[in-house]
């Protein structure tokens, strides 16, 4: 019986973690230096769910659709963006410090003031504005006229090149400009292993329509986005949209709501999804002095385009696809701990394991895998017995084993083992390849 829908321990985030190191998905950054705070390096079997994750997300948004397009820009953007974009006047959060335990946290999350209040009778400050953007220098004079920015979002390197993409690819509205990539934030109080970092990576859209076809476009894409999680395996219970009361809203902001996931520490954002009205076009274009209209061939006008924001994060993504798939169960009498990742997440694909170390067992093994390797991450495994071997894969989600036995010598057929249901079939190895790649989805 599966222990996921039962009650949360409040441990489920420290096992992830533990696992996470143990089986090479996330390691801390410079861990033999003491770690770096909240910095994270994926490991080899992380940064293959990582990369599922994004290429998920690139083949829905971009591959799989005519309406949109992909660029990829650079970290560091003109100054003159981040001042229209009012990232530099408004970029801030609230920070307090302790008069007593010096400690120092934002002032706008209930629960940090919470736990705070548990450990500390301490006065707090007053709050002050803290601006999140890292400031760095182009060249080797570090002096103000130099400073620049490593973005804090993706976002404005579409709009900045509204204008290029528009001239190039003969675009009509509606449609949209994609990116994925790294962000920084100065966060004041990361955590939450993957959640909060300082350095992060997004994938961000930004989709253009006619004024006063937003609303349905803003419709379109909450749901649209809620979907996609739920048919990459998010549990339905565990994922919710909240619509932002008007008090949270952007002054220039029509709408926004965020898709919430409900991780072991609470509901928490995954995504937001913004309406964003003509704001950020118009500010570039006011700022650099640029026209970045539109001029619409039905009805002869020339405007600025809304635009909708679908905005998620690729390490929060991958968050909560592990700790929703993470589970453990009882096989043979045992505990296990299994990853239940969708097959076009999981990092590896398949196992390919010789049920013995002799009678040809090994060499066969080894042909059916160099068979399988163009196609999928397959991985070969000769050490311990067969069930520890299954345990191993269980852990980092691989969704079907291969043992080549006794009869594989015999008749060319190899056991098909299925992660989920622990069931095995038996398959002949010439139809391999094309079963391993209907299951896993081409992936
Ligand atoms: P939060 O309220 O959690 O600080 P936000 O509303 O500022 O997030 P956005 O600016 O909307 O976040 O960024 C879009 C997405 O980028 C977020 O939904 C999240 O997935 C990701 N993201 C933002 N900040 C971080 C961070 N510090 N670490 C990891 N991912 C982040």
């Amino acid at each position: 019986m599966s222990k996921a829908g039962q009650k949360e321990t409040p441990d489920r985030m420290e096992r992830i973690v533990n696992l996470a190191k143990r089986r090479g998905l996330v390691f801390q950054s410079s861990e033999i230096y003491g770690g770096l705070n909240s910095c994270w390096d994926y490991g080899p079997v992380g940064v293959e769910l990582r990369r599922n994750v994004k290429e998920a997300w690139w083949r829905e948004m971009v591959w799989s659709r005519g309406d949109i397009v992909g660029i990829d820009c650079s970290i560091l953007m003109h100054p003159r963006v981040w001042e229209a974009s009012g990232h530099v006047a408004g970029f801030t959060d609230p920070m307090v410090d302790c008069k007593k335990c010096k400690s120092r946290f934002r002032a706008d999350h209930a629960e940090l003031l919470e736990k705070h209040a548990e450990s500390c009778d301490g006065e707090l400050t007053e709050a002050r504005q803290f601006n999140l953007m890292f400031r760095t220098y182009m060249g080797p004079v570090e002096e103000s006229a130099n400073e620049v920015f490593l973005r804090p979002e993706t976002a404005q390197g579409m709009f900045v090149n509204f204008g290029n993409v528009l001239d190039t690819q003969r675009r009509k509205l509606p449609f949209g400009i994609a990116q994925q990539g790294k962000s920084f934030r100065n966060e004041i109080t990361p955590g939450n292993f993957l959640f909060r970092t300082r350095e992060f990576e997004q994938m961000e859209m930004e989709y253009f329509v006619r004024p006063g076809e937003e609303s349905q476009w803003y419709e379109y894409w909450k749901k649209e986005r809620f979907d996609w999680y739920i048919r990459l395996g998010i549990k339905p219970e565990n994922l919710r949209l909240r619509e932002h009361e008007s008090d949270e809203l952007a002054h220039y902001a029509k709408g926004c709501a965020d898709v919430e996931y409900q991780f072991p520490f609470g509901w928490s954002e995954l995504e937001g999804i913004a309406s964003r009205t003509d704001f950020d076009l118009k500010q570039h274009s006011e700022f650099s002095g640029k026209d970045l209209s539109y001029f619409d061939e039905e009805s002869r006008e020339r405007f600025a385009p809304y635009v909708i924001e679908p905005a998620a994060g690729a390490d929060r993504a991958t968050l909560a696809f592990l700790v929703d798939a993470y589970d453990e169960d009882e096989v043979e009498g045992e505990t296990r701990v299994v990853l239940r990742l969708h097959p076009r997440l999981a990092p590896v694909k398949v196992a390919v394991l010789p049920l013995l170390r002799k009678n040809g067992q090994p060499e066969k093994a080894q042909e059916i895998f160099a068979h399988l390797r163009p196609h999928m991450v397959a991985q070969y495994d000769q050490a311990g017995s067969i069930g520890r071997r299954y345990r191993r894969q269980d852990e980092i989600g691989t969704p079907f084993a291969i043992t080549i036995d006794h009869d594989t010598m015999e008749n060319g057929t190899v056991t098909l083992r299925d992660r989920d249901e622990t069931s095995q079939e038996r398959v002949h190895e010439s139809d391999l390849l094309s079963e391993l790649l209907r299951r896993t989805a081409g992936s």
